[in-house]
């Protein structure tokens, strides 16, 4: 078996040699950071690990994981290259507020272009296909300068719009003719209701299809949840799931089958844990927990992203036999135990996104007098809602099988609470669980 353009061979060859691949990989890693990073020598060390018992993949278990407050806590000791090597700088939000800053070198930009050459190719990309950036380049986020540098890579071409402004949007649509953007999806409904609002017929517009990043598309089923449904049924172009973060360097995107994002086993490793930090049957729920491969600046080891997915190992009918992401059900500290039932907010969010008549909302989560998780749903809405409490509720039981509380609320109110200063983004998802448990008190 040959690479075909960015399609590499060892992404169609049977799992188990994709692991023998990865169990030599694994060696050079270990090898490089005992090393070059003073925080994994520190922790080989203390835990007394000897390397030359680590041979396979299986054999990861017996080091601990690294977890966000590592990161945070020891920043610098995970740098493995003096600092006249870094070429970016990026950061990425900390656990306790303060960010966490990422170091590329040369070759890290060389592994990132390549990621997104391959992972785009995985997206029915090719050289002929002209991408429209609808996400920020700067702002010391890697994720945009990423899509630039592998569709430079991959041999198309690229439209940096950034994001917002729905008339540049439509305005660089209809000078370049791009068949394809990158963009957050829930952005996408903007683009369609400014393009409704100036009579633009955006239907026949030169876009065929979308690179969706930073939100989940689709169910744990694989269907698309709400927002994917609503973008597909008033623009029918080609969606295209991805899931990535800073720390891993790496994405997984889908393929036309739309049937989870593809690992690329030359650039990471990756498992998939429960609670106490065992793997997870494939179809169950467990933590995305990289390895990453061939990364030269601030390398990980069994890092725990704090994302919670459910994986695939099946082949796909594209030819790719790496294991399938599906999307990503939630943060692992949100996940709610709700009257028996584990839960994370996204399923909530997908129940009350599909009621019409309810114009914001806010999942607010507490400790009850019993000691559980109880659930509060802020609903806002223009007009008095109190007479559709059963309708709400009906849904959620069609969906979870239990109903939450309910509390509503004119929209203005709820829209000062789902905005605070502090936050750029709005914040749909409030946890009081630990509210009288001390010190966390002060950040909640
Ligand atoms: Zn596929």
């Amino acid at each position: 078996m040959k690479d075909i353009g960015f399609f590499p061979k060892i992404e169609r060859e049977p799992l188990s040699d994709i692991r023998k691949y990865q169990n030599t990989r694994l060696k050079d890693l270990l090898n490089y950071i005992s090393t070059y990073s003073p925080f994994y020598q520190d922790l080989f060390k203390r835990e007394k690990i000897k390397l030359s018992s680590i041979h396979t993949l299986d054999d990861l278990n017996r080091i601990p994981v690294t977890t966000k407050d590592d990161l945070q806590q020891r920043n610098h000791d995970f740098l493995c290259v003096p600092e006249e090597k870094i070429i970016d700088y990026i950061t990425t939000s900390g656990t306790q507020g303060d960010p966490v800053t990422f170091a590329m070198t040369d070759k890290d930009l060389d592994r990132l272009a390549y990621n997104e050459a391959i992972s785009f190719t995985c997206a029915d990309g090719s050289a002929s296909d002209i991408y429209q950036l609808m996400t920020t380049i700067d702002r010391r986020f890697m994720a945009g300068l990423a899509y630039f540098l592998g569709i430079r890579k991959m041999g198309a071409s690229i439209v940096r719009v950034g994001n917002g402004i729905p008339e540049l949007q439509w305005d660089t649509i209809r000078r370049i003719k791009p068949n394809a953007i990158v963009t957050v999806p829930s952005f996408i409904l903007k683009v369609i209701e400014y393009a409704e609002s100036r009579n633009i017929d955006y239907r026949s517009s030169s876009i065929r299809k979308a690179v969706c990043i930073g939100e989940p598309l689709r169910n744990t089923d694989l269907t698309f949840n709400t927002l994917g449904k609503k973008i597909n049924e008033k623009w029918p172009i080609q969606l295209f799931s991805t899931y990535a973060s800073t720390e891993m360097s790496t994405s997984f995107t889908e393929c036309s089958e739309g049937i989870g994002g593809h690992h690329h086993p030359e650039l990471i490793i990756v498992e998939f844990l429960d609670g106490n930090d065992k793997p997870v049957k494939q179809g169950e729920m467990g933590e995305v927990t990289v390895t990453t491969l061939g990364v030269e600046g601030m390398p990980l080891l069994r890092f725990k992203t704090g994302d919670v997915c459910i994986h695939y190992n099946e082949p796909c009918r594209c030819g790719r036999t790496t294991i399938r992401l599906g999307p990503v059900v939630g943060r692992k500290h949100q996940m709610i135990k709700f009257k028996g039932t584990t839960l994370y907010p996204s399923a909530l969010y997908d129940i009350l996104d599909n009621i019409e008549y309810i114009s914001n909302y806010m999942v607010e989560v507490y400790t009850n007098q019993i000691g559980t998780d109880e659930i509060l749903i802020h609903i806002g809405s223009e007009t008095k809602l109190e007479d559709r409490e059963k309708d709400i509720k009906d849904h959620f039981r069609a969906k979870l099988r239990v109903a939450p509380l309910l509390k509503f609320e004119p929209e203005a109110v709820l829209h000062k609470m789902l905005h605070p200063e502090t936050s750029r983004k709005p914040v749909k998802f409030l946890d009081n669980r630990f509210k009288n448990a001390g010190p966390n008190n002060s950040r909640r």
